[in-house]
């Protein structure tokens, strides 16, 4: 299993190479003595060189040549940008804004800035393809690409139908170089592309860039489309187990979705306080080819966890979505007493584990009481344990009490169980489904739980034993 990991990715890391024209050998003998098929291009990483390519020269630019054919060049400390596009604020701002992405993608990696003071990329900005080719500015020798292509210090990007998506490719491929020129290379297919996608999903506003940034509407990112991906993958009842997206091989990135889901599984790891630190250390193993592997042993037990926070997060996901508010304690509850229980439920936070374990072959009565807001604009909004009647969020009122057991033992989570919650409102009496640790929450967005405030109360008692 190890081996079969090890080998693609050694397969992987030269067909990249190949792809750009590399003279130089970074996979085995036996890897390099093979000619490379059709089939074995198509597996060629789409959008990038995936590692640095040795004894390649930077390209000589004819600055004569590409002026009189109506190149424009822009520069800035970090890009010299060539394009053909005319003279616009949002085309001649994207060298100085790439400035501010430099610093931003050292601390990212832990890259000392002042160690790089001469860093440059040369990067194209095509509208006419056939204009760049005529000038020498395509070389002939790059796979075709559909958004854009990086190799070392260059990159190359077809114009895009919004500023937004412009600048976001620009940052993309700009990630890539980034990791290339001074890690050496960018790591498996979904760390890759899951890093370049976290990395350039970005705020720029007056002047302002902010890398890593979690869109809080569609219209701030026209064109991206990465949470509308998932939403409608997630509708037509086809989401992708995170495993499957950490087995997406090159190829993949021909189409557009697999760069939604790299983006969702780097986003929710990078926002969860239990794994940030362990994914923010992966850029260490870009170069090994057990990279997989050594992801894999650094979540280690926490495994099944990870995969349940990712059924949870992606078929919940929302613009805006706030992954530190929703994370789930997954602790197994004690027994609930003879007398019963009673637990506080916050307003502001997603699924919260009680801490109480029911009885599969119980029913009990849980009964709720409280005051508390669920949103403060225009002005505050309170709301009981039944929720509010004029505001529903997916099919049920917002505000509502909800609860769901959760099986405690690892076998029964396919599916998580918090995906089948119970409406308990102000009363309700329930016989949970198996013995499993009791979870409570009110129905809300997970991208408006930030103005919320206040609690609740819920009383837990057994109401009788269920003949089943
Ligand atoms: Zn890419």
């Amino acid at each position: 299993m190890l081996l079969a990991f090890a080998r693609r990715y050694v397969v992987w890391l030269f067909l990249g190479c190949l792809a750009a024209g590399c003279g130089g050998s970074v996979a085995s003998g036996a890897e390099n003595a093979r000619r490379p098929s059709l089939a074995d291009l198509l597996k060629q990483p789409p959008d990038s060189a995936s590692r640095w390519i040795p004894n390649l020269p930077r390209m000589k630019i004819d600055e004569a040549a590409a002026a009189a054919a109506g190149i424009r060049k822009l520069s800035s400390k970090r890009l010299t940008l060539y394009t053909d596009l005319p003279a616009a604020e949002q085309i001649d701002q994207l060298p100085g804004m790439f400035d501010l992405a430099f610093p931003q993608w050292c601390d990212y990696f832990g890259v000392d800035a002042s160690k790089h003071a001469d860093w440059q990329l040369t990067g194209f900005l095509i509208e006419d393809k056939a204009r760049f080719q005529r000038t020498g500015l395509l070389p002939a020798n790059l796979p075709p690409f559909r958004h854009g292509f990086a190799r070392n210090y260059e990159f190359w990007l077809h114009d895009q139908p919004s500023d937004y998506y412009r600048r976001h490719l620009l940052l993309h491929e700009g990630t890539h170089a980034f990791m290339n020129t001074l890690l050496g290379g960018c790591g498996p297919p979904w760390y890759m592309e899951g890093i370049a996608e976290l990395l350039s999903t970005h705020r720029w506003q007056q002047g302002r860039l902010t890398l890593n940034h979690m869109p809080a509407n569609r219209e701030e990112v026209e064109y991206w489309g990465r949470i509308k991906f998932i939403k409608d993958a997630v509708a037509e009842r086809r989401p992708l187990r995170l495993k499957q997206v950490i087995d997406y091989p090159p190829s993949a990135h021909l189409e557009t979705e697999p760069y939604a889901w790299c983006w969702a599984a780097a986003a929710l790891m990078d926002r969860h306080p239990r794994y940030r630190e362990r994914f923010r250390r992966l850029h260490k193993n870009v170069l090994a080819a057990d990279f997989d592997r050594q992801f894999y042993a650094a979540i280690g037990k926490d495994w099944d966890d990870l995969r349940e926070e990712w059924q949870l997060f992606v078929i919940g996901l929302e613009y805006g979505h706030d992954v530190a508010r929703t994370t789930v304690d997954f602790t197994p509850g004690k027994r609930l007493p003879a007398s019963g229980g009673r637990v506080t439920v916050a307003a502001d936070r997603g699924w919260q584990n009680s801490g109480l374990q029911l009885d599969g072959a119980a029913t009990y009565r849980l009964t709720a009481s409280g005051r508390y807001q669920v949103a403060d604009v225009p002005k505050i909004w309170w709301c009981e344990p039944g929720g509010v009647s004029i505001r529903y969020y997916r099919g049920r009122p917002l505000g509502i009490l909800l609860a769901a057991v959760r099986p405690d033992g690892a076998e029964t989570r396919r599916n998580s169980a918090l995906l089948r919650p119970t409406v308990v409102g102000l009363a309700t009496k329930f016989s949970p489904k198996a013995s499993g640790t009791l979870y409570l929450k009110i129905n809300d967005s997970a991208a408006e739980l930030a103005d919320n405030a206040g609690e609740l109360q819920v009383e837990i008692e057994r109401a009788a034993t269920a003949q089943r």
